[in-house]
């Protein structure tokens, strides 16, 4: 073994800054958020550019710092998206953010693909991107790559979209701290129920479930049936929430993020 000699105080000071910081989740816009645990970060469906008059995309601000890779969006290690519509992914946001961040790889369901391929990619990007090719039926796919490891289901969208490639991401971080996200996945508790061991699997210590499912008995069923996330935060709030956070999340019963930027520590 070769010793490589770090004053001791230094080596001393990085350990105790990485062992007291905390895994953290930034909200980006609609169903996009930033997860990070120390030099580990992840972005999902952060990339996009429709609101259908109804949702928030990604503020200027936010949307340049990510392409520029500054904090807390340096460091990106892998980015994911759910699914293929307008408000979670559109490609040419996408491309500018694979071409402006050279490291960093992509993770997505082929339909996904497909369309940054007719977007016209260059050949240069496609050895960073990993298709995911899976249906409802099929068990989980795991991947892994540098500190993150991933756990990916395809959950069908909801309201009877079968042709949409709907896939749940869990990314655990450092393999300490673990996430899963949900995309527009419908509250269809069969559709969880296939899939229970996949839940079951790991500890989830936080979920992004899309807000609806707070609103609806199946929704809170499958938290807490099948998801049993320590923390659970609502995404893809509809934009009029926005500034109405402590309202919104009363009247949900639920939390939920509403402004681009706020911040929620994950506990372990
Ligand atoms: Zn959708
Ligand atoms: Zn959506």
């Amino acid at each position: 073994m070769r010793i490589i000699a770090l004053p001791f105080a230094i080596a001393a000071h990085i350990g105790a800054a990485y062992a007291h910081d905390p895994a953290r989740a930034v909200y980006v816009a609609n169903a996009g958020v930033l997860v990070a645990r120390g030099q580990t970060k992840i972005l999902i469906d952060a990339f996009y550019a429709y609101s259908y008059d109804t949702y928030l995309t990604p503020p200027t601000a936010i949307e340049d710092a990510m392409m520029r890779g500054e904090a807390p969006y340096d460091g990106v290690d892998a980015v994911f998206v759910s699914h293929i519509h307008g408000d979670h992914f559109s490609p040419a946001p996408m491309l500018d953010y694979l071409r402006a961040q050279p490291a960093v790889r992509l993770f997505a369901p082929t339909q996904v693909v497909d369309a940054l391929e007719e977007a016209g990619m260059e050949d240069g990007l496609r050895s960073r991107i990993v298709p995911v090719d899976i249906g409802p039926e099929d068990n989980a796919r795991s991947l892994h790559f540098g500190d993150v490891e991933i756990d990916v289901v395809s959950l069908p969208h909801a309201g009877n979209r079968p042709e949409v490639q709907n896939y749940s991401w869990r990314v655990t971080l450092d393999d300490e701290t673990t996430i899963i996200h949900f995309g527009d996945a419908g509250s269809v508790e069969e559709n969880f129920a296939r899939h229970s061991k996949h839940f079951s699997a790991r500890e989830h210590d936080a979920a992004f479930p899309p807000y609806w499912w707070y609103d609806e008995p199946s929704g809170r069923g499958i938290l807490e049936n099948y998801v049993k996330a320590k923390q659970v935060i609502g995404v893809h709030i509809p934009a009029s929430a926005l500034g109405r956070g402590d309202e919104t999340r009363r009247d949900l019963g639920g939390d939920v993020f509403t402004d681009p930027g706020e911040e929620r520590v994950i506990s372990e």
